[in-house]
């Protein structure tokens, strides 16, 4: 069986080669091949000789991602790709094209079984964890086309489907391949790792010495509307949850940003409003507030503008770093998951 080199890191490429005969310098322009343009035949490795491409040919291949469908937005700012891999499982990625550059979220299982309510990538429970070369294909899927327009990725945001921290290794491993300067040699600092709250692999990623922003999804003030929203909150309660992203922050000297979907109804009150303030005094931290994109499968509703402002401003007065995130793509289906649920019930293979 061919192995595949896509999301090696360089001396894995070289111990893989060796035994081949290839010198382990060539590890390095098969990487930049792969990574930075996008190669994925050897045949076009234009530096090394014949021999050695009809060789690697023999006994490698290259995996990468093909898209199966395309959403953009009617602002042209958000574009959403159902990505393919070589077994045919499918992944959501999107590009937002901020004022501060282009962002790729990408996704790191296919599926979830993390049972948020609000969310579609659950809805039909996990299929499989992606490798670090099935993340990385993601986002070197959209450099590739951003590269046509002499553009590139600027930031990485790891908020798709799945839960990364349930993925550890392989996520950690692709963040450390997107570092490397035979890759796109994006800075941690530009990339967010965004959990329902795993404790023991929060402390483990504190440890790392990735300084990558860490991304609390919270999305209440309390523990029985948490649990209600998200299971995983019976097995790591709110303050645990909270009392690891403080580690965090110390640790790493990282501002940690805590994610709120705000849900009509739900935890949009004046009062949750409050008790998030209390909450957050104190803390090197932000909240980000999301108005829910509503998940129809789950009768979920998003809140006025005027609840939405009334709950930042509560926030504000009590002197809470707070933003509500720009809903991009709002028209293209953006709450993860729902791409790919749309196309499986339509292809019927979910
Ligand atoms: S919000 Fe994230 S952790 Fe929760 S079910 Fe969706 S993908 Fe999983």
């Amino acid at each position: 069986m061919k192995i595949d080199i896509f999301g090696m890191f360089v001396h894995e490429i070289a111990a893989s080669i060796q035994p081949y005969g290839l010198p382990k310098f060539r590890a390095e322009q098969i990487a930049k091949w792969i990574y930075q343009h996008g190669v994925d035949d050897f045949e076009n490795m234009t530096n090394l000789s014949k021999d050695h491409r009809v060789l690697l040919a023999e006994h490698f291949v290259i995996h990468t991602a093909l898209a199966q469908a395309i959403e953009k937005s009617t602002d042209g700012k958000t574009s959403k790709y159902l990505l393919r891999f070589h077994d045919g499982m499918a992944v959501e990625t999107v590009l937002m094209r901020q004022p501060y550059g282009n962002s790729v979220c990408v996704s790191t299982q296919v599926g979830c079984a993390m049972g948020c309510v609000f969310c579609a990538s659950t809805l039909n429970g996990i299929t499989r964890n992606l490798t670090a070369g099935e993340i990385l294909a993601q986002v070197l899927y959209v450099n590739k086309l951003l590269q046509q327009e002499q553009a590139h990725v600027n930031t990485i945001v790891i908020m798709g489907s799945g839960e990364p921290l349930a993925n550890y290794n392989h996520v950690v491993k692709f963040m450390r391949v997107i570092h490397a300067d035979y890759c796109l040699n994006i800075s941690y600092r530009s990339i967010t790792l965004s959990t329902s709250g795993l404790v023991p692999e929060i402390d483990q990623l504190a440890n790392e010495g990735l300084p990558v922003t860490l991304s609390i999804s919270l999305h209440a003030p309390n523990n029985e509307i948490r649990s209600e929203l998200m299971p995983i909150n019976n097995r790591y309660p709110l303050v645990e949850v909270m009392a690891a992203a403080n580690r965090y922050a110390q640790q790493t000297g990282r501002q940690v940003t805590y994610e709120y979907i705000l849900i009509a109804d739900v935890n949009d009150q004046a009062q949750h409003a409050k008790q998030l303030a209390t909450l957050m005094r104190g803390r090197l931290a932000n909240v980000n507030l999301i108005p829910v994109n509503s998940v129809i499968e789950r009768g979920l509703l998003r809140p006025s503008n005027k609840q939405v402002q009334l709950f930042e401003q509560i926030l504000l007065e009590r002197k809470i770093n707070v933003t509500v995130r720009r809903e991009m793509g709002s028209d293209i289906l953006a709450a993860c998951g729902q791409l790919r649920h749309k196309v499986l019930n339509e292809i019927n293979i979910d």
